[in-house]
């Protein structure tokens, strides 16, 4: 049989992620509370049940006249009208204006039969029942007619969008309590390594913490999805068998592994994707994260045939967040229903030479500093990927391409940004 390394091309980062998007489709929608559809994508069109204000109302405080009654108003020639009632926001005036008369009216308040206009307090003076105003208004002066921000009938949010807090505003104000949106997606994260214990364990000799499930899970409540923490499976095929499988029998939509995908004696990752499903990819032309493993696996959940992604992640802390960041992140976003699941980027200024090559593209985790000349990208120290560090200190990852072999101080470079990051004021 061939040596690993020849059954498996080393794919560029685009090819891999070409092959991972082929396995991933919108999941089905479910009704929930509007303030549940933050971030994630309508799957109705929503259509004004009515006019957005309702009624005609008043922009300012002032009164409410017959714009007829205030031609020729001005500083020098005054225009008295009797006030004949008072009236909120929130009430509908059993007054009627007429010729001569006015009534005090409050930002919101419905329009009164008869009113045409509004003047604002700052040109008047009231005395007693009687106002007196010192400018002209025109019809409709500081008038918001009904429909003037949405009419009844129109297909104000459109199936496909993602919600963000202006779109849940406007459910609110069209009276939608209840959305159909596309569900979250349920992804199982599964650590792996003899070494690994979980945090609250003590930490006895030998073993380090396990940090890539938190990571890991942290990115996926991040991106929208809902985190099924599985534990730590150790180093053998039969137990790392059994936690995938219990996996599954959870619902997952995509399993997630963390480390033994790699070249040592103790790397099972692959071994049990191949025998429970199959693997579509191993190795990745990038650094970190050079030993990622992606396929499927196939089980019988419920008496029924499921296959179910797996993503399986280098160990190495900051390798699994950035292959979690390049393959994780549009996967999800896929299954949310978002279309354009690029990581937004910005362009910075390298602030040191990178000392390269080898044919990989890096993924250099930088702070970004803002400068009287632009954007500077700073490397956060030790670029180790074991050093998470390097992670914390980070705003995002500078690509370096593949094709560059000298990188200059100087050099642009395009940075992805951790969307939870933090930008320079
Ligand atoms: P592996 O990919 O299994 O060879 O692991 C590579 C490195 O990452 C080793 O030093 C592991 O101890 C470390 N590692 C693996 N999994 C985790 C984890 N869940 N949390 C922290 N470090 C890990
Ligand atoms: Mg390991």
């Amino acid at each position: 049989m061939k040596p690993e390394h020849e059954l498996y091309p080393l794919l560029s980062v685009e090819e891999a992620l070409e092959k991972v998007l082929t396995m991933f489709h919108p999941l089905e929608a479910e009704r929930v509370p509007v303030l549940e559809t933050l971030g994630r994508v309508l799957a109705e069109d929503i259509v004004a049940k009515g006019d957005i204000p309702p009624h005609a109302n008043t922009a300012m405080d002032g009164y409410a006249v017959q714009a007829a009654d205030l031609v020729g108003a001005g500083p020098e020639s005054l225009k008295r009208l009797r006030v004949i009632a008072n009236l909120a926001a929130g009430y509908v005036a059993a007054e009627r204006v007429t010729p001569g008369t006015a009534i005090r009216i409050m930002t919101g308040a419905p329009m009164p039969d008869g009113a045409d206009a509004v003047i604002p307090f700052e040109e008047t003076r009231q005395d007693g029942e009687w106002v007196e105003c010192f400018a002209a208004v025109r019809v409709g002066e500081n008038v918001r007619p009904a429909g003037e921000d949405v009419r009844a009938g129109e297909r104000t949010l459109r199936c496909g969008t993602r919600i963000r807090p202006q779109e849940i505003g406007m459910l609110a104000a069209l009276g939608y309590s209840e959305v159909a949106v596309i569900r979250r997606p349920r992804v199982a994260i599964l650590a792996t390594g003899d070494e690994l214990v979980d945090i609250e364990a003590p930490l006895l000799p030998g073993k380090i913490r396990n940090a890539n499930s938190y990571s890991n899970a942290a990115q996926v409540l991040h991106y929208g999805g809902i985190p099924l923490l599985l534990g730590i499976a150790r180093d053998t095929v039969a137990d790392l068998t059994a936690k995938i499988r219990a996996g599954l029998s959870q619902g997952a939509d995509l399993l997630i592994t963390s480390g033994g995908v790699s070249v040592g004696d103790f790397d099972v990752v692959k071994t049990v994707l191949a025998a429970e499903g199959e693997i579509s990819f191993w190795r990745v032309r990038m650094k970190p994260g050079k030993p990622l493993a992606f396929g499927y696996i196939t089980a019988d959940v419920d008496g029924r045939p499921r296959t179910v992604p797996l993503l399986g992640m280098p160990g190495n802390p900051v390798s699994a967040m950035v292959s979690f960041e390049l393959f994780a992140r549009p996967a999800i976003l896929t299954m949310l229903g978002v279309r354009d699941v690029h990581t937004p980027t910005t362009e910075a200024v390298l602030d040191q030479a990178i000392p390269r090559k080898d044919g990989r593209r890096h993924y250099v985790r930088v702070r970004l500093e803002r400068r009287a000349d632009g954007l500077h990208a700073v490397l956060t120290g030790d670029q180790g990927s074991g050093i998470l560090n390097s992670m914390v200190q980070s705003d995002g990852l500078a690509i370096i391409p593949e094709a560059w072999d000298h990188v200059p101080a100087g050099a642009r470079v395009q940075v992805l940004l951790f969307e939870c990051g933090r930008l320079p004021g």
